[in-house]
């Protein structure tokens, strides 16, 4: 099993998309994705409401 996490499913007009094989491994790259990327900060991406709101756009595949 994949699972996947597409920024462009999170509303951002952007063609990266982590994989990884368990769910902490996908959060983790786009986490280091948004952060080198888009700019956001530690305090942004520690957010529980941010993090929920990645794990809900998350695919198993
Ligand atoms: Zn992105």
């Amino acid at each position: 099993m994949t699972y996947t996490l597409a920024c462009k499913d999170a509303g951002v007009d952007c063609d990266f998309v982590a994989k990884g094989e368990t769910e902490e491994q996908v959060l983790a790259e786009g986490i280091k994705h948004v952060k080198e990327v888009h700019g956001y900060t530690d305090e942004q991406v520690n957010d529980p409401k941010f993090l929920e709101e990645s794990k809900k756009i998350i695919k198993k595949t």
